[in-house]
Order: C-alpha cells, then sequence, then structure tokens
C-alpha cells in the first residue's frame, strides 16, 4: 500500500529506524535511508532495501536543509534518530545537553518545517515521531533526553492540530526499552551512575519499568510505524502510541 511513497527514516543504519525502513519498504515505499556507520555495511543496507543514503549530520540544521533538497520531497518522514546521555544533572556536560537537544527535538521540528509544504500541497503526508516512555514519564540523569523527548510529544501534537484538515497526520511512537545499541551502549554509564553490576542494570533498572520483563523488538516498533501510514489510519493523528510492556500504565 505505499507504491510510488518516499519515505525518509532518520537514524535508520541501526536499531529502530533500520526495522521501520524495511517495515515500510515491505509495503512498497521508496526508502531514504540516513545515520552513520561502517561504509560497507551502510552500502549493505543500501542494497538490501534498494535505497538511497544521506550521511547527514541531524545536528547540523543546515545538513539538514540539504538533505531534504537532495532527497526530497517526501511523503512519509520519521523523525527517529536520537542519541541518550546519562549523568546527574549537576555533572550534566553542557555540550552534551546541548546535542542530545539538538537531534532529539530540534533536528525534527527542521524537517518537519522543510517537509510540510510538498505533503499539504499533495493532500497527503506522514509524520511519525520516535518519542520513547521517556516523553510521558521520566526516569533519573536522562534530563536532556526527557526533555526532549516530552517535547517532541508537543511538537508533534501542535503540527498534527496544524495539519488536521490537509490529509497529513502527526504521531509518536514512545517505545519502552528495544534492545538496540542505544540502550546497550547506556548500560556502562548506568552502572557507575547507580553503582550497580550489568545485571542489575537489566533486570533491576531496565525491565524493572517493564512489566511483560522483555525487551520491545525493534520489528513491533517497524509494524506500528507501517500501520499509521495506512489509509485507514487517516482519522489517528496527535496520538502518542506507547508500546513499553505496560510501563506507562503503572
Ligand atoms: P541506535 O543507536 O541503534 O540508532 C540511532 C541511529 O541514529 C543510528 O542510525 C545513528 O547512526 C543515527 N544517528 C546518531 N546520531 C546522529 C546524527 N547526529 N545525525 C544523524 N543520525 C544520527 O538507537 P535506537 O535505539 O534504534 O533509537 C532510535 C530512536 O528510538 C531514538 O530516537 C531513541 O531515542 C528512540 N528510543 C529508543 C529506545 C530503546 O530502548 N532503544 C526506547 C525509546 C525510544
Amino acid at each position: 500500500f505505499l507504491e510510488g511513497r518516499r519515505a525518509l527514516i532518520t537514524g535508520s543504519t541501526s536499531g529502530i529506524g533500520l526495522a521501520v525502513a524495511r517495515a515500510l519498504r515491505a509495503e512498497g515505499a521508496q526508502i531514504v535511508l540516513n545515520g552513520f556507520g561502517d561504509e560497507g555495511e551502510i552500502a549493505r543496507l543500501v542494497d538490501e532495501l534498494d535505497a538511497v543514503h544521506s550521511g547527514a549530520d541531524l545536528t547540523d540544521p543546515d545538513a539538514i536543509a540539504a538533505m531534504m533538497e537532495e532527497h526530497g520531497p517526501v511523503d512519509i518522514l520519521v523523525n527517529n534518530a536520537g542519541m541518550q546521555h546519562v549523568s546527574p544533572v549537576e555533572e550534566f556536560p553542557v555540550e552534551k545537553w546541548d546535542k542530545v537537544i539538538a537531534l532529539n527535538l530540534t533536528a525534527c521540528f527542521h524537517t518537519i518545517r522543510l517537509a510540510v509544504p510538498h505533503m499539504k500541497q499533495q493532500g497527503w503526508g506522514r509524520i511519525i515521531n520516535t518519542a520513547s516512555a521517556h516523553s510521558k514519564t521520566a526516569s533519573p540523569f536522562k534530563t536532556a533526553y526527557n526533555a526532549a523527548k516530552h517535547g517532541l510529544d508537543g511538537l508533534t501534537k501542535t503540527v498534527a492540530l496544524e495539519l488536521a484538515q490537509s490529509g497529513v497526520t502527526a504521531n509518536c511512537i514512545s517505545p519502552g526499552y528495544v534492545w538496540t545499541p542505544l540502550v546497550e551502549n547506556q548500560i556502562p554509564d548506568t552502572m557507575k551512575a547507580r553503582n550497580l553490576s550489568r545485571d542489575e542494570v537489566i533486570n533491576d533498572v531496565l525491565l524493572a519499568k517493564q512489566p511483560t520483563k522483555r525487551f520491545v523488538q525493534p520489528e513491533e516498533v517497524g509494524a506500528l510505524a507501517a500501520f499509521l501510514c495506512r489509509e485507514e489510519a487517516g482519522n489517528v493523528t496527535g496520538a502518542n502510541w506507547s508500546i513499553d510492556g505496560g510501563w506507562t500504565a503503572q
């Protein structure tokens, strides 16, 4: 059902973004990948998905504009690139704060403002933002991430209202813990911040939040993103979809 649609998925060389790209490709969308990584691995993904790739650094607004110009116009925009930094607030490095906000929030504003004119003009578009359970609730030591993700929820709702009668929807998907490099890489700092072992971080911090006691699979997020692109989802807008094993039900 996405034949003839072009989808840009930011941060799609790894983890959730890659799974979303695979899910949209499976429905026929033409894929624009974005993100960093090993050149050979990216070439393999481009080949697998019959895609193109932009290596734009999304913390740089000029690079975002160049990417949108080169690879647009897009019919489906998935703002997914994100990063985490774990530290007590009083020790939180100022440059990390700026970077997390730039990538997880400001980049989404730029891609949206540049994608919307085409979507509005053709009367169809899908904006899907990967937020997080941390767009609805907080955990300590993640000030920048939680602020950015709460902000992304607000950005999404506002855009949804502005575009409500234009055939363009805007929604957040909010996963709990998904087993990806982003989660794996925060384990050492969380061990340090909380003085815990690796197993304690996994079982007593990460999965403690998730009543299902299992990590969300990237493919499960991909399936939800594909659903939001369907015609039947045309009246789903301004929503923030949890896929968190019951975390935010508590
Ligand atoms: P990941 O680390 O596996 O992938 C991140 C992607 O973003 C990679 O493709 C990377 O190259 C790209 N990226 C990083 N910095 C970039 C930059 N400056 N410019 C362009 N691309 C950049 O992470 P993931 O776990 O798949 O996370 C994807 C999204 O899902 C993020 O927004 C994250 O906050 C969110 N999320 C993840 C989880 C989880 O448990 N993994 C939970 C909730 C929300």
